[in-house]
């Protein structure tokens, strides 16, 4: 935030741009007051902008094969992302791809926010590389929906990386937040003319009275500020994405750790705060299937012990954990609703040029008792969904003490490849034995058996081992020619 002295100086250099200066080095240096006097006047006005909770994940040389399987499991059980990429600017150069931000939404709310340094990736040779690669062929799916603040053209920048294709980011369900966000606003707020009759100073907060041209799109900064009433900070936008912000990839002292983690704080609250946006917007009742059940139910760790047959399942006790878990979350929440009441009373400043009413404050607050019901809806499905989902293991095989490494998408692919006509499948480690179980939901009893011998031998750690190596075999082929990413179609 600049000083009252500093405002006051970018004003005046905005409205007394020396004559002298003319045609586009004017228009640069008038556009560059006029954001930072816009920046100051949202930082005034709005309070910082706080996310939900998440965890951070970095994806890099140091990263481990078992964090890359977790990522990768839940990739596949969410269907709600948001994705950001950074660049640095090099002077007369185009800008160079550093970063990408994913983030994964998970069924709670609750979620990941993952950042693939892309300067710091392991060697093409490593397992982990391949692990990553896999990362994003779970992610480019028809069934994913990713919101993007802008086009995901802009992947295309990192193409370089081998990471993934520039087919590939096609084939996921990819939604321009930037683009629906206008037609959102210009749905939501048309032009009012002001009435004289009424004494209240409240301003039209149209695109046009906002100042922002029909063919402008929205800067993420601003519809945070008008749609959630809260400042993004994006005076950091031009930092070097490209140092490595894991603070464990190389030894830190405590200031150059406090300087990844205020980047990594910014670079994950573009994808926060899109997420805020996607909830506030009610997108994502919109995106949610209406029925949860399908035969490839989520899965959970909590679901299944080791030592208890899925089919005396008890229902309830489950039940109340997820409830009390999800009421937990609700708390969590509640700390964004006070301090929005709060924040009514905050004093009028002399010299914002937008008022916004009180209303979408209270707007704000209705969203998050729709929240709540929703996630009181959800648990409800959650119970039918136990209820089908001990149908659906009705006919089962249970592998017990697979390879933890084997992940869902793998699991299918290789039944697959032995015809093996499967329904419902799940992993699940137990927390008592912390050994893996692989449950096979089969449609047809009579197959049971036949199926039964027909996957004794797999899912071990010989087999993972063994698909590694041919793996790695046709790898190390497919690196020496151009076409990389072939193995993924
Ligand atoms: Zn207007």
């Amino acid at each position: 935030m600049l000083s009252e002295e500093e405002y006051q100086d970018a004003i005046w250099k905005f409205n007394n741009t020396p004559s002298t200066i003319t045609g586009k080095p004017r228009q640069h240096l008038r556009a560059i007051f006029r954001e930072k006097i816009h920046e100051h006047e949202l930082a005034s006005r709005y309070p910082p902008f706080e996310p939900l909770n998440y965890k951070p994940f970095y994806i890099n040389c140091k990263t481990t094969e078992q964090t890359l399987i977790h990522l990768i499991e839940t990739i596949n059980d969410s269907d709600l992302f948001t994705l950001d990429a950074e660049s640095i600017c090099i002077p007369k150069k185009p800008n160079e791809p550093a970063l990408i931000q994913l983030q994964i939404i998970q069924k709670n709310l609750f979620s990941y926010v993952i950042f693939v340094e892309v300067r710091h990736l392991p060697n093409m040779h490593e397992r982990t590389f391949i692990l990553i690669q896999e990362l994003f062929v779970a992610l480019f799916n028809s069934n994913k929906n990713i919101y993007i603040w802008g086009s995901i053209d802009e992947l295309k920048k990192f193409l370089n990386f081998n990471l993934f294709s520039s087919s590939q980011i096609y084939l996921s369900n990819n939604i321009n937040l930037q683009d629906e966000f206008k037609i959102f606003w210009k749905q939501h707020h048309p032009h009012k003319p002001k009435v004289s009759s009424t004494n209240d100073n409240i301003l039209c907060i149209c695109e046009t009275c906002l100042g922002i041209q029909p063919n402008n799109p929205w800067s993420l900064k601003n519809a945070v500020a008008y749609q959630l009433n809260q400042w993004l900070d994006k005076r950091r936008s031009r930092s070097p994405f490209d140092i490595g912000l894991d603070p464990t990839l190389v030894h830190l002292n405590s200031k150059e750790l406090a300087y990844r983690q205020t980047m990594t704080t910014y670079a994950a609250n573009d994808c926060l705060s899109m997420h805020h946006l996607i909830i506030n917007m009610k997108l994502i009742e919109q995106q949610e299937p209406a029925n949860e059940l399908s035969t490839e139910p989520d899965y959970d760790i909590s679901m299944y012990s080791d030592s208890s047959d899925p089919n005396d399942l008890i229902v309830l006790p489950n039940e109340n954990f997820k409830i009390n878990q999800s009421s937990n979350l609700n708390q969590q929440n509640n700390p964004d609703v006070e301090e929005i009441s709060s924040n009514d009373d905050e004093p009028e400043q002399p010299y914002q040029h937008i008022n916004i009413n009180n209303s979408s404050h209270n707007e704000f607050q209705y969203e998050r008792a729709n929240i709540s019901n929703e996630q009181k809806r959800k648990i409800h499905n959650r119970t039918c969904t136990l209820k089908q989902r001990k149908k659906l293991y009705k006919h089962e095989i249970i592998r017990r003490g697979i390879d933890r490494r084997f992940t869902i998408t793998l699991v299918k692919k290789i039944l697959r490849e032995r015809s093996i006509n499967f329904g419902a499948l799940n992993i699940s480690t137990s927390s008592l034995t912390n050994r893996t179980s692989l449950y096979i939901g089969i449609k047809n009893p009579t197959l049971l058996s036949k199926y039964e011998r027909e996957t004794r031998n797999l899912f071990s750690t010989d087999h993972y081992n063994e698909i590694h190596s041919q793996q790695r075999r046709s790898n190390s082929n497919i690196h020496y020619s151009h076409h990389h990413h072939q193995q993924h179609k």
